[in-house]
């Protein structure tokens, strides 16, 4: 029965549900034996740990945590750490995956992992959040390290964060560990272009892509971003910077819309000074929703997983999807999109920038050399630019979608280390 039957009780996938269908269906066309599908289907180790924390009125609260390897099989685990009410263990585990693949698609010597604590960090006071992520990273001492897995920022977690994260590594070792984490500030061992690298190599993807499919350049595109965050506002400013209309923005509390193209940095500024983007001048206020409907060249959503589901699939007038945040549309949806021909640059290829130069900082962390911010740039665009050729041929050559084709690279180049390397013992 086709998963998409509009009278179905609505019975969506979740995320990891979603990651395991994804990859039981790339086996077929790697050609997976049933052992190494089951050997990838599961995570090599999730740990669940428990945060107590002093708050400021003297109380101690207590926050579930989670730190998710899904494989090794090319090197050591990376992956970023979620701060966010809605965090899961399942949840962790499927962006443990998603990441596996990512780092093979960029043909980085990773492989995958996750981490994130269920709380709402905005809600936290500043020495509240330190003492939180401290104690998250003691509770995770065993587990982290720069030979071993290396978390980075995601969703609700900032170069601040890693920065106590590395000191409270540091502290515990008696030496600094440049390489523990990655997106570390500046000062203390970050990369330059770090910040923007999400956003950026979500960019190079979208330029490509319009050049293969439509002939075109990014000047004029109409482009419509969801999540106003890292990778949405660095994102939304780059193609604007290279001509691009961004006709529409919005961040959790709602988005702002105009045909004519909205000043990005403008809206920044508007949305730091109000808390939101609403009332920005010479825009309409649109929700979420309405956003993912508007009439655009290419619409990114940056914010969440499951942004786009068979409920609103239909709706997308956009013909081609850059996803910038992590599976943020579910398997029902892709079935939807893919018949009526809307082209997606996945996940694990649009939003790869991030971990390449997580990569790069990682790099210089261990050699204690740091590079300027073009070499980062130059290198971001070759490697970036190098997946999506090779996902566009074998898109091309053998009439897969670009998530199926992605994936085909990701998931063969892990089943083939893990086959080289042998079954232990
Ligand atoms: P962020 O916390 O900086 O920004 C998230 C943004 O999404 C915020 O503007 C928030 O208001 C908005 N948002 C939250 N819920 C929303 C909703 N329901 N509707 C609309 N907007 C909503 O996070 P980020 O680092 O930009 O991450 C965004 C996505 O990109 C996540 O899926 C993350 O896993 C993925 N990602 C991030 C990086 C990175 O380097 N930061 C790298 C790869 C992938």
């Amino acid at each position: 029965m086709s998963a998409v039957q509009a009278s179905e009780p609505f019975t969506e996938r979740s995320p990891w549900e979603t990651a395991r269908e994804q990859l039981r269906r790339v086996a077929d066309v790697v050609g997976l034996d049933d052992n190494m599908v089951n050997v990838l289907l599961e995570c090599k180790k999730a740990v669940e740990v428990s945060v107590p924390t002093r708050m400021d009125d003297g109380s101690v609260q207590v926050f579930d945590a989670f730190r998710v390897v899904h494989n090794v099989a090319r090197g050591p685990s990376k992956g970023g750490i979620r701060y966010h009410p809605a965090v899961t263990l399942e949840e962790t585990k499927a962006l443990s995956m998603w990441m596996t693949w990512k780092c093979a698609l960029m043909d980085l010597p990773f492989g995958g992992a996750k981490g994130g604590v269920v709380c709402d960090p905005k809600s936290l006071s500043i020495r509240e959040l330190e003492g939180m992520t401290r104690r998250y990273t003691t509770e995770i001492i065993n587990q982290i390290g720069p030979e071993v897995d290396i978390p980075a920022p995601d969703v609700g977690t900032s170069s601040q964060v890693m920065a106590w994260i590395f000191d409270t590594y540091s502290m515990n070792k008696g030496y600094s560990v440049l390489g523990v984490v990655t997106g570390k500030p500046l000062q203390i061992g970050g990369s330059v272009g770090r910040e923007e690298a999400t956003g950026r190599g979500a960019a190079f993807c979208t330029r490509e892509v319009l050049r293969k499919k439509d002939g075109r350049d990014v000047e004029g595109a109409r482009v419509a971003v969801q999540g106003f965050g890292n990778v949405g506002y660095n994102l939304a400013d780059i193609l604007s910077q290279w001509g691009a209309t961004i006709v529409a923005v919005s961040d959790s509390t709602g988005g702002i819309h105009n045909p004519q193209g909205l000043d990005v940095r403008a809206a920044a500024a508007h949305k730091r000074e109000n808390g939101g983007l609403a009332g920005f001048g010479e825009s309409d206020d649109v929700t979420n929703e309405e956003l993912l409907a508007l009439d655009c060249d290419v619409l990114a959503p940056c914010a969440l997983e499951s942004a786009i589901t068979r409920e609103n699939a239909s709706e997308v007038k956009a013909p081609i999807i850059c996803e910038g945040a992590n599976g943020p549309t579910t398997l029902e949806a892709d079935e939807i999109l893919e018949d009526r021909g809307v082209l997606i640059l996945p996940d694990v290829l649009a939003n790869g920038g991030g971990v390449v130069v997580s990569y790069f900082e990682w790099v210089q962390g261990l050699q204690e050399y740091f590079w300027k911010e073009d070499e980062v740039n130059d290198r971001l665009a070759d490697i970036i630019t190098r997946a999506f050729e090779e996902t566009w041929r074998i898109h091309e050559e053998r009439s897969l979608s670009m998530r199926q084709a992605a994936y085909a690279i990701g998931v063969g180049r892990v089943a083939e280390a893990t086959t080289t390397r042998g079954l232990y013992p």
